[in-house]
C-alpha cells in the first residue's frame, strides 16, 4: 500500500484501519495481506482516505463499512438501525438455552432494529418462527433484508407498531425479547461519540429515566407470555433493581438480573414460575 496508508499512521486502532482498508479496496483480510506492498488502485485509495477522517471524526468502522457481525451472522446496517452490540449476544445465547428442545418456538423480538436478536435466534431454531416489531420503517426495512440474506425470511413476520401494538392480541409466545432505548434522555448528550452522533435517537432514548420502554412492555408482557415461556431483556447497567421490580409487580412469579461478561447487569429474566 502506499506509504501515507499504512495502517499505522491512520491514527486508529490497527483492526479498525485494516476493515477500513478491506471495504475501500474489496478485499478480504488475506488479500490485504497479500497486496499490501502493492500500489493502492483508485477509486479504493480515495474511498480509504474517505473512511479514514470519518473514524478519526468519531464514527464508528461499522457505520462506515455498513455492517457489522453479530452471532456470527453479517448484518446490514442502515441510518435507523442500532450497530448491534456484543452484549445483545448475551439475549441471544439465553433464549437458545431455554428453546433447546422446545418444537415449534413461537418468539417475539420487540425494536428488532437491524434484526439482530430475531434472525440470530430464528437461525439456530429450524422450527421456530418470530414476529419482530420496530416503529421505524427504515430500520425494518433493514431488517427484512438481513432476513432474507440469512433465509429466515419466511419464519420471520416483520410489523411496524409502539410495542405491544404491532402483535397481535391473540398470540402468546415461548420468548419474548427486547433490546428497548434504555438511556435517560438527559444522559444521551454524555455518551461516546460513537453511540451519542451515530446511533439513531430512536434507540437509545429511553425517556427521562430511561425505563419508558419497559414500563410499556411490562403492562402486557406477562399476559402475552405462554405459560411455560421467558421474557429476557437488555438492561442499563444501573437498571437491574428497577427493570426486575417492575416485572415482578406486572405479574412474573421469577425474576432474575444476569451479569455480562464485565460484571456489570445487563439482562432480566422473567417467567410465570
Ligand atoms: N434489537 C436491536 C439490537 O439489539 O441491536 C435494536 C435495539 S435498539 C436499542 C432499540 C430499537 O427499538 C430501535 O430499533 C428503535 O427503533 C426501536 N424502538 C424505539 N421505540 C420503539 C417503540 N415505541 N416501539 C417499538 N420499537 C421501538
Ligand atoms: N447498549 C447501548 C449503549 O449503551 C444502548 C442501547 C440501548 O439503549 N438499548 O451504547
Amino acid at each position: 500500500m502506499r506509504d501515507r496508508f499504512r495502517a499505522a499512521e491512520l491514527e486508529t486502532p490497527d483492526l479498525d484501519a485494516r476493515l477500513l482498508a478491506q471495504a475501500a479496496f474489496g478485499f478480504d483480510a488475506m488479500a490485504l495481506v497479500r497486496r499490501e506492498r502493492d500500489i493502492a488502485p483508485e477509486p479504493g485509495a480515495t474511498d480509504l482516505e474517505r473512511f479514514a477522517l470519518r473514524r478519526l471524526a468519531g464514527e464508528p468502522v461499522s457505520r462506515i463499512v455498513g455492517h457489522k457481525e453479530f452471532w456470527g451472522l453479517d448484518l446490514t446496517l442502515n441510518d435507523a438501525t442500532l450497530v448491534p452490540r456484543p452484549e445483545t449476544e448475551m439475549l441471544v445465547a439465553e433464549a437458545l438455552h431455554f428453546l433447546e428442545g422446545k418444537r415449534a418456538p413461537r418468539i417475539v423480538d420487540l425494536g428488532t432494529g437491524s434484526g439482530a436478536i430475531a434472525i440470530s435466534i430464528v437461525t439456530g431454531l429450524p422450527k421456530a418462527k418470530a414476529i419482530a416489531t420496530d416503529v421505524s420503517d427504515e430500520a425494518l426495512a433493514m431488517a427484512r433484508q438481513n432476513a432474507e440474506r440469512h433465509a429466515v425470511a419466511d419464519r420471520i413476520e416483520f410489523r411496524k407498531g409502539a410495542w405491544w401494538q404491532a402483535v397481535p392480541h391473540t398470540e402468546l409466545f415461548d420468548v419474548i425479547v427486547s433490546n428497548p432505548p434504555y438511556i435517560a434522555t438527559e444522559v444521551i448528550d454524555t455518551l461516546m461519540p460513537e453511540v451519542k452522533m451515530f446511533d439513531p435517537k430512536l434507540a437509545l432514548d429511553g425517556g427521562w429515566d430511561g425505563l419508558e420502554a419497559y414500563r410499556a412492555i411490562a403492562a402486557q408482557a406477562a399476559r402475552r407470555l405462554n405459560p411455560g415461556g421467558l421474557a429476557l431483556f437488555e438492561i442499563g447497567s444501573n437498571q437491574g433493581g428497577a427493570v426486575s421490580r417492575m416485572f415482578g409487580r406486572a405479574g412474573f412469579g421469577r425474576v432474575e438480573v444476569l451479569k455480562d461478561l464485565q460484571g456489570l447487569d445487563r439482562v432480566v429474566l422473567a417467567s410465570h414460575s
